[in-house]
């Protein structure tokens, strides 16, 4: 052989050098990764793949340096002996990543790299993939395809596709922190193959030439350098841990160069004694960090996962806010056409009603009614949540708004046999304002809610409605207090929220969605004001309260 390693190596082109050490540089990066846990099988195949792309790197680095000199046809051999191992590593790392199953047999081991030992012999075959011819290239020489590069074209391809529909597959299976690291792995991956593909099996063939084969490479590096990066952060290790055993090691280092300086057998002794003391010590600083960094580090990946479980819900619950909306919408005209029929019927629009004829009817206005004001509240709740719940706020006499309801209301009170006490505070003076500004169409829906849930949970007794103001005059005060079913602690805790109802309420009162008071809730938070329940116990009746700012 006449060309020397040293030629060679003073070769080497600036890409040549560039790859060969980025290559080293992502080679030590999944050796970090691999010695974090050697035991796991997705570590291993990540250093498989590391040295793969590095040994790679060192390849076209070579053959930079034997450019025009015999020694090329063994360089070329040797990138594409080692090429077909990175996408093959690849995909087995991906694998073991994506699929934590049990390992793979020794068929299925067999079946993976029949195909690299196939490409391999074809390899041998002088320019039936690929070849390099010295008369090209004006006597320097240059690469020629034979007819088996389509073959090693596909096998390349196969290997990344199967990674590609490894990583789908487990991307669309996975949730939280999980699915973003695998997010992140799939787009380096597209990009990486994407470049990779263009620049070194088309790009030779169609284009460019060769030129530009150490731009894929170096993507490749970057690729690998970026999963190392992604397992650290995600897969779980922490750069803290590895920063920590960096230091730790320097530090023993430095202590066993200190051994060899020792002056005399005492010094020795003593210096021997020292760095047993620190390194013992260390170890179980390093191990504590270790536990610690990796609790804290749990918990960080759980409250990520929390995270994007809540994001997934809030996306969750604005599609059904929608399709609450829409559906709404499309079953209250219908309805309201009901209504209208209905009460004409009861006031003898269409003639004189036979008694059980209008019973009847008036079943069917009841429970028309009763759904359109179901339809509104969740109507309402769609608008909340998206934020279209819209307010126009004047000054409201709530004292008007309080007598005109409870003047309405008073006939459901006493279809029930309820008796229905209206009362403005004692001590107040008879032209004390009850002027606030709010939404008047909304609050007398508050009102008229609270109202007709006292009715509706009394089934005898009496309920009594109280306007007043706070001893400051600055609050209006509004209550309803009935001598009804009452309520225990934890109803009283949930009554406002969205869908609650008491627990067994909806097996009697079976008209009832739990939302009218979410909705009021809501309508009054957007007043700055308070609404509340108290209750002594079931069985002992209810007080609900709303305050409202008076209007100074
Ligand atoms: P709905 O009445 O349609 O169930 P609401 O949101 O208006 O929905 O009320 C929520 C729950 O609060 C009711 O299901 C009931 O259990 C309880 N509740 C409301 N008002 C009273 C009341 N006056 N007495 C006892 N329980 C009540």
């Amino acid at each position: 052989m006449s060309v020397t390693v040293l030629a060679i190596v003073q070769n080497i082109s600036i890409e040549g050098w560039g790859v060969s050490a980025a290559g080293l540089l992502a080679v030590f990066f999944s050796s970090i990764v691999f010695w974090q846990d050697p035991a796991k099988r997705s570590n291993r195949t990540f250093l498989f793949f590391g040295a793969a792309v590095s040994v790679w790197g060192i390849a076209f680095a070579v053959f930079t340096g034997t450019y025009g000199t015999p020694a090329i046809h063994g360089a070329l051999s040797m990138i594409y002996l080692v090429a077909p191992l990175v996408p093959l590593s690849l995909f087995l790392f991906l694998y073991d990543f994506s699929i934590k199953g049990s390992p793979f047999s020794f068929w299925k081991f067999a079946g993976i790299f029949t195909p690299y030992l196939c490409l391999a012999g074809l390899l041998s075959i002088p320019n039936f993939i690929t070849g390099y011819d010295e008369t090209l290239d004006g006597g320097l020489g240059g690469r020629v395809f034979g007819k088996g590069y389509p073959i090693y074209s596909f096998y390349m391809l196969a290997f990344l596709s199967a990674g590609v529909i490894v990583l789908i597959k487990k991307y669309r299976e996975s949730a939280g922190i999980f699915k973003f690291a695998i997010r992140n792995i799939l787009l380096a991956f597209f990009a990486m193959s994407v470049l990779a593909t263009t620049v070194m099996l088309l790009f030779p063939l169609f284009w460019v030439g060769y030129d530009l084969f150490w731009v894929g490479l170096l993507g490749v590096i970057i690729f690998e350098f970026v999963i190392a990066l992604i397992l650290i952060k995600y897969n779980f290790l922490s750069l803290k841990v590895i920063a920590t055993e960096f230091f730790i090691s320097i530090i023993a280092l430095v202590l066993v160069v200190e051994l060899f300086l020792a002056t005399s057998t005492l010094d020795l002794l003593i210096k021997a004694g020292i760095a047993m003391l620190i390194i013992f010590s260390s170890s179980f600083l390093v191990g504590s960090i270790k536990r610690e960094i990796q609790s804290s580090d749990k918990i960080a990946r759980l409250l990520g996962d929390l995270d994007y479980m809540h994001k997934q819900l809030k996306v969750l619950d604005k599609k059904k806010s929608d399709f609450l909306s829409i559906a709404s919408h499309h079953l209250r005209d219908p309805l309201t056409a009901i209504r209208g029929y209905a009460s004409m019927l009861t006031e003898g629009s269409f003639g004189e009603l036979s008694v059980s004829l209008r019973e009847a009817v008036e079943k069917i206005l009841d429970s028309s009614e009763r759904l359109i004001t179901m339809i509104s509240d969740f109507m309402d709740i769609s608008r909340i949540e998206s934020g279209d719940m819209n307010y126009k706020f004047v000054d409201v006499d709530m004292k008007k708004l309080v007598l005109d309801l409870a003047d309405e209301m008073k006939f459901n009170a006493e279809r029930a046999h309820l008796g229905f006490n209206v009362a403005v505070g004692k001590d107040l003076l008879k032209d004390e304002s009850f002027v606030t500004v709010g939404d008047a169409g909304k609050l007398r829906q508050v009102v008229s809610n609270i109202i007709d849930n006292s009715i509706k949970y009394t089934p005898q007794g009496e309920l009594s409605l109280l306007l007043s103001k706070s001893p400051d005059r600055k609050k209006i005060l509004f209550s309803v207090s009935d001598t009804g079913i009452g309520m225990n602690a934890s109803t009283l805790e949930k009554i406002f929220r969205k869908f609650s109802r008491a627990d067994g309420v909806s097996k009697v009162y079976t008209e009832g969605t739990g939302l009218g008071l979410y909705v009021a809730k809501e309508i009054i938070k957007k007043h700055e004001g308070r609404i509340w329940a108290e209750s002594k116990g079931e069985g002992m009746g209810s007080s609900f309260y709303m305050e409202l700012e008076a209007k100074v």
